[in-house]
């Protein structure tokens, strides 16, 4: 028995979703999922396929008529210079593509440049190819940014990518076309990968979403990844793809594919031609619903007396908000029985104030830490939720706090 993935940690998300179930009539701002249902489109065009005994054996990298629809998005949307059809791979969902294009790039011992904090499949993805994560830390002053010249020191003899995600999960931040640019530049000068995490394109609120691959010439070193997860409300669905301009990469790719999934699901992938060939309203009718639910949301945080505090968030569906660590001072209940959960040999006190909030207030959240060493002292809600569980978690959260 293989003792290696032993080695490799378990999202805390997964915990957390456990001990949500042992609750009744929870909050559950915990997970990325939005309520929304998938549109007419999508559910129309499954129900097509079934009657039409769509139910066999695909080709791996997709269906071609999907591969051509996407080859077509990624030129008049994306901007990304897609020679042809055969440069679409359709994944098993977003989190498949990153963990196949990680197998496909790394030899062991890559390093790979993460942000930091950082949703936890990323590290997970790299780690069970056998890279090294590099984690850079992104800043709250800086709109949850990197420091650019902190990012190039980054950089060493055995870096061989860089992955950035713009808009970011969990904290929202967007990079600036200048960020990008400067990226781009030293992936040049090391010759490096970029990995570009596109899953929130069409989650942006007053600013526009840029991808890595569509600067000049930068399509060539950049696999831009995508999913309908987001945009089209298909998060159980399982449907995602990249786009890979070299052709060796490409049939890796290919046969990682295979290996994993011989083809993603066929009624699946029809939805998906439903989604691209219908329209394209729903996408903004979500998009504003979910900018009118980050506002909701961050006028109840107001209302907290400064016990959890951030900025809204230019992108993504979440709210990573610094939590006062005088906190427990401010509790209607007592704290001294709260458990305390010990991670890595330490204690960690987002983990603490977790664990609180789930047992006193019914209210899921992810604790900071658990994206990565610089997300300690912040928690994750995701604001994805409906209006009223939205609003249940904030009366909650008010009582917990007495404000
Ligand atoms: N990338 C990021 C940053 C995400 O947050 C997610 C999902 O939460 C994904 C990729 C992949 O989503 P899916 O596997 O549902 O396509």
């Amino acid at each position: 028995m293989s003792h290696f993935f032993d080695t490799v940690p378990f999202s805390g998300i997964i915990r957390i979703r456990d001990m949500m179930y042992a609750v009744e009539r929870p909050f559950r701002l915990d997970q990325g999922d939005v309520s929304f249902d998938a549109p007419e489109t999508v559910k129309a065009a499954m129900a097509r396929a079934i009657a039409d005994n769509r139910t066999h054996y695909l080709q791996t990298a997709g269906v071609p008529r999907l591969q051509e629809l996407l080859a077509q998005k990624l030129n008049a949307k994306n901007g990304v210079p897609v020679a042809s059809p055969d440069e679409i791979l359709v994944s098993n969902g977003g989190i498949h593509a990153l963990f196949i294009l990680f197998q496909a790039l790394l030899n062991p011992g890559d390093e790979v440049i993460i942000p930091d904090p950082q949703w936890p499949p990323t590290a997970g993805a790299i780690l069970s190819a056998r890279g090294v994560v590099v984690r850079c830390p992104i800043h709250e002053p800086l709109g949850w940014r990197f420091d650019l010249d902190e990012l190039a020191r980054s950089v060493t003899p055995r870096t061989r990518v860089i992955y950035v995600n713009s808009p970011q999960n969990p904290t929202g931040g967007v990079l600036t076309p200048d960020d990008l640019e400067a990226i781009a530049r030293l992936a040049a000068r090391h010759d490096l990968w970029i990995v570009s995490d596109e899953a929130y394109e069409d989650v942006v609120f007053g600013v526009k979403h840029l991808s890595a691959a569509s600067l000049p010439g930068m399509y060539a070193r950049t696999i831009p990844v995508y999913t309908f997860s987001k945009s089209y409300a298909m998060t159980g669905l399982r449907l995602g793809y990249m786009a890979v301009a070299d052709t060796a990469l490409r049939d890796r790719i290919k046969k990682l594919l295979f290996f994993t999934t011989s083809n993603v699901s066929s009624v699946v992938q029809y939805g998906g031609i439903g989604a691209l060939e219908g329209s394209q309203d729903v996408v903004e009718e979500y998009r504003a619903e979910l900018q009118a639910r980050r506002d909701l949301f961050y006028a109840g945080v107001a209302t907290l007396g400064g016990v959890l505090t951030g900025r809204p968030p230019d992108g993504a569906f979440y709210a990573f908000l610094r939590f006062d660590p005088g906190w427990k001072d401010r509790c209607a209940r007592e704290t001294g029985g709260a458990p305390t959960t010990a991670v890595g040999g330490e204690t960690s006190p987002s983990w603490e104030l977790t664990e609180y909030l789930i047992a006193n207030g019914r209210i899921g959240c992810i604790p900071g830490v658990d994206f990565g060493p610089a997300g300690e002292g912040y928690l994750r809600f995701c604001f994805a939720r409906d209006r009223a569980e939205l609003e249940g978690a904030l009366a909650s959260l008010r009582t917990i706090f007495r404000s």
